[in-house]
């Protein structure tokens, strides 16, 4: 048996009395889902883009209102178990539907406006919990058209223009204005009329005048393909919205001590000057780095034509990343040896010669790793690194030490 469907009729009305006329159970191996079929509903299903109501039926809580294909009977999702008396009381969830209203009608209004400003028919209309999008034809649509677009349906908003429902046939409906025409059921349509404005075919809920969509406003532009996506809020999702950047606005011009107007400029300019300090310090370091490697040239020991340098830092001094460059600088030319160590909660060595200096720093490291309890590491003859567990100073300068002695018997 069929539902009949009061909503179509009136938007407005959330309490209802009404009789269970069959009952409907699924089960798969998840789960078991119930339904009732009622003999009449303002439970809005599922359909032409806009979500169902939920609400609650005896107070049981409705979780989900669809459609069935075969007889368009509205099959009203229970939370649990059942509803055992047949004749029961329901409640739509007002603060949802009228949600819905706003965005639905809100939706009407700006895909005629559109039309209006730049000749753009809507092809779909998607409306979630989330978000409201409508796709346009993308190639009517200039930049100029949103604003203006945007401005027609707030004036519309602001004119409180009466919306109404009206049947008609297919063929009446056919000498209409109307947005396009869809099939209709038994040859019937229902129409919405926005007053000297829109008429449309559609199903859903809407306001009874534009007033109460309150405000449209455009939030977001993408392409999906050759289409134009508009995203917008309506109403109290667009009081929503503003809420939230006005808080962003004015959080940020807290922190930057700047007017709403030049958060752009302020924010782009702290960028550039995070970029310039940037490039300060890597300046800095670079000259650092080849002060401290002219110093340890300098102080390093002589044998036969090899300079060798040993040098060990605490984990405060120095890291991985330091002592890499140092080793690379050290025997970038000349004929030198760099031992260097780093001690701290991982101790790491790094053994490196220049391409003219003579030893196999792959060979060289290997005791010393072994002598800081660690088995890894290695590389080849010209640079070797291995890191290992905890270990002080002292102890990484032992291990080089060591290095050093061997290296300087076989020179
Ligand atoms: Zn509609």
């Amino acid at each position: 048996m069929t539902t009949k469907r009061l909503y179509y009729e009136d938007a407005y009305t959330t309490r209802f009395k009404a009789r269970i006329v069959e009952r409907v159970r699924v089960e798969n191996d998840m789960a078991v889902a119930t339904a009732v079929v009622l003999d009449k509903s303002y439970f809005y299903p599922t359909s032409g883009g806009q979500p169902f109501d939920k609400g609650f039926i005896n107070d049981v809580p409705v979780v989900d209102v669809t459609i069935r294909e075969k007889d368009g009977a509205l099959l009203h999702w229970i939370s649990k178990g059942d509803i055992w008396s047949d004749d029961i009381v329901a409640d739509v969830d007002w603060a949802r539907r009228f949600d819905h209203m706003q965005q639905h009608t809100g939706q009407h209004i700006l895909s005629q406006a559109f039309i209006r400003v730049a000749g753009a028919e809507t092809l779909s209309f998607h409306l979630s919990d989330e978000t409201v999008t409508i796709d346009l034809e993308a190639t009517a649509v200039q930049p100029e058209h949103i604003e203006q677009a945007e401005f027609l349906a707030n004036q519309v908003i602001w004119q409180n223009r009466p919306v109404r429902i009206r049947a008609a046939t297919t063929e009446e409906a056919q000498q209409l204005p109307l947005r396009k025409i869809p099939p209709g059921r038994d040859g019937r349509l229902r129409l919405i009329e926005i007053e000297g404005f829109d008429i449309t075919a559609c199903g859903g809920t809407h306001v009874s005048a534009t007033g109460e969509v309150g405000l449209i406003k455009i939030v977001r532009l993408g392409r999906v393909g050759a289409n134009l996506r508009v995203e917008f809020c309506c109403g109290r999702r667009a009081l929503q919205d503003y809420r939230q950047k006005n808080s962003v606005v004015s959080r940020l011009t807290a922190v930057l001590t700047t007017g709403a107007d030049e958060i752009v400029d302020s924010v782009t300019k702290l960028q550039e000057e995070v970029k310039e300090t940037r490039r300060q310090i890597k300046r800095q370091q670079t000259s650092l780095i080849q002060l401290e490697a002219d110093n340890l040239l300098a102080q390093g020991k002589k044998k036969n034509a090899t300079t060798i340098i040993t040098r060990v830092y605490a984990d405060a001094e120095s890291d991985a990343n330091h002592l890499r460059t140092l080793a690379s600088r050290l025997t970038k030319e000349g004929n030198v040896i760099a031992l260097l160590g780093l001690a701290g909660e991982k101790c790491t060595l790094i053994f490196s010669r220049s391409a003219a200096a003579p030893g196999d720093m792959n060979q060289l490291i290997k005791p010393a790793l072994q002598m800081l309890g660690s088995a890894s590491g290695g590389g080849s003859p010209e640079m070797a690194r291995g890191g290992g567990p905890a270990a002080d100073v002292e102890r990484v300068e032992q291990a080089v030490a060591r290095a050093e002695r061997l290296l300087l018997g076989q020179l």
